[in-house]
């Protein structure tokens, strides 16, 4: 594909949120050789954005927060539309999404037909279940979320897909959406048509209706649920980076249009998103971007984390609200440029190294921990919020010696259910969660 973008188009991929890859810029003459193309590695079929264009997120095969195998489903979803439903035109507007939880990663919510993953006891067995959701849509100005109609085991779902579509098709008035359908026929009456699918048979009879789509064992939910914390770091600070690049963009779109002021705008903005995607990593956020610069100025630079002459440019902005002239803008926009590709390497150091915070002359507060006195230590992190509490807990735990206990104070909800699973994914010894008056108090001896 990549080969393909560059020989005949503008040589960029792009990633759509109907997780499908578009190729921009296709010249129009060169549609036959890329189609050519696209069949040698069987790309080619239609169905793009039509109602085959089923999309779901990871599931439980991957995520730690999945209840069921969207993808699984998926793949069954498609196999039960290829064989019993007869697609025409007028049906590709109905979109098709599953989730393997609540969370809608898959983005279920505003499906036609949305799935997420659930779990019910069905003849006093576990098994993997799907709310099924109806009459989503995005149009041009809004979006109307889908209506939870029914909760139906797993193995039912393409059942229930395929009685939503036949009943729409067959009930139709005009040019009438599926989702318009929907609102005039209402949630009681699409109850009643999947209400035969809420149970299955014995499980002497269909033992495979009991476990999810591509297992083979007996459905649990006992690998569920490890913490999340570390991801959330990565997917902030990777947002803030993302922030940065695109101020760059739009720096560069200015700086062409000989916008001064925007130019310099831009080119600052981009320094604070590269700082606060580095400041996570401290366990700091700041809503005030001149604390946030001198933060960034004495834990970051100071520590030459990223190169010194970028205290400098922060200077710079301390003294200058906007850019005087053109070429101090264009200056400002490529060191702003320069500081954000330092911050991308050191992300980059800190993902293949797994390690949370980067150093400066060795590993010195592990080396000051190795061999050091069992100590014990608390930290009051009530009113921090996720991730910047684990952060903070994994910060304090490197400076103590291997099994020193830490006691930590947590909210209750999110970080009193993610920082003891988190830090336990990181090889500490959680000794006790103990609610107290309110809130958590958490204690951890270090690996
Ligand atoms: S929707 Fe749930 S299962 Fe799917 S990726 Fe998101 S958190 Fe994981």
């Amino acid at each position: 594909l990549a080969d393909m973008a560059e020989s005949f188009a503008g040589g960029k991929l792009v990633a759509t949120v109907n997780q499908n890859l578009m190729i921009p810029w296709v010249k129009e003459e060169a549609f036959g050789n890329i189609f050519s193309e696209l069949k040698k590695i069987d790309l080619h079929k239609a169905g793009t954005e039509e109602i085959r264009d089923i999309t779901c997120c990871p599931g439980s095969e991957t995520c730690n927060l999945g209840i069921t195998a969207s993808r699984g489903l998926v793949e069954s979803l498609n196999t039960e539309m290829e064989k019993e439903l007869e697609i025409s035109k007028d049906m590709d507007h109905i979109t098709i999404k599953a989730s393997g939880c609540p969370n809608s990663c898959g983005q279920h919510h505003i499906a036609s037909i949305g799935f997420h993953g659930g779990a019910k006891k069905l003849n006093g067995i576990l098994t993997p279940h799907y709310e099924v959701l109806l009459g989503g849509r995005v149009t041009e100005d809004k979006a109307i979320f889908g209506t939870s109609v029914i909760k139906i085991p797993a193995k039912n779902a393409p059942e229930a897909m395929k009685t939503s579509i036949k009943d729409y098709k067959n009930n139709k008035q005009g040019e009438e959406s599926f989702g318009e359908y929907f609102d005039r026929m209402g949630k009681a009456h699409f109850r009643e048509l999947l209400d035969p699918l809420k149970t299955l048979p014995d499980i002497e009879q269909s033992p495979e209706s009991y476990i999810d789509y591509g297992s083979t064992q007996k459905f649990s939910l006992e690998d569920r649920g490890q913490g999340e914390c570390a991801g959330a770091v990565t997917d902030m600070i990777t947002d803030r980076i993302s922030e940065a690049e695109r101020a760059q963009f739009q720096g560069k779109l200015s700086l062409e249009k000989k916008n001064v002021k925007e130019t310099g705008d831009h080119a600052r903005r981009s320094v604070i998103a590269s700082a606060r995607a580095l400041l996570v990593t401290e366990g700091m956020d700041f809503n005030d971007d001149w604390e946030c610069l001198k933060k960034f100025q004495s834990l970051v630079i100071d520590m030459e984390i990223v190169s010194a002459q970028f205290a400098k440019l922060i200077d710079t902005f301390e003294e200058n609200t906007e850019a005087s002239d053109e070429k101090t803008a264009e200056l400002w926009l490529s060191e702003s440029g320069l500081l954000l590709e330092e911050c991308k390497a050191v992300q980059e150091k800190m993902q293949s190294d797994k390690s949370l915070r980067i150093r400066v002359g060795g590993d010195e507060s592990k080396d000051k921990a190795t061999g050091a006195v069992k100590t014990s230590a608390s930290i009051d992190l009530l009113g921090v919020k996720c991730p910047f509490n684990y952060v903070k807990t994994k910060i304090k735990l490197e400076t103590m010696a291997s099994g020193s206990v830490l006691e930590v104070l947590l909210d209750d909800g999110e970080p009193s259910e993610n920082v003891p699973k988190s830090i336990k994914n990181d090889g500490h010894k959680v000794i006790s969660l103990v609610e107290e008056q309110g809130h958590y108090k958490l204690t951890i001896e270090k690996a």
